[in-house]
């Protein structure tokens, strides 16, 4: 994989990722970018987040 394909999951009190390569990751505050979280923790590819189509 070149990227690792992030897909953003609203809960109610947090939000929650769900990554491509199978793993799943929380922010008490803020968002992926407001985190800084440029890697996948996983799998060490560069995070590619999702289009939201709301
Ligand atoms: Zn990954």
């Amino acid at each position: 994989m070149e990227k690792c394909e992030w897909e953003l999951v609203f809960d109610e009190n947090e939000v929650h990722y769900t990554s491509e390569c199978g793993g799943e990751w929380f922010f008490f505050e803020g968002t992926r970018e407001e985190n800084q979280m440029n890697l996948c923790p996983f799998c060490g590819e560069p995070i590619h987040e999702k289009e939201l189509i709301v």
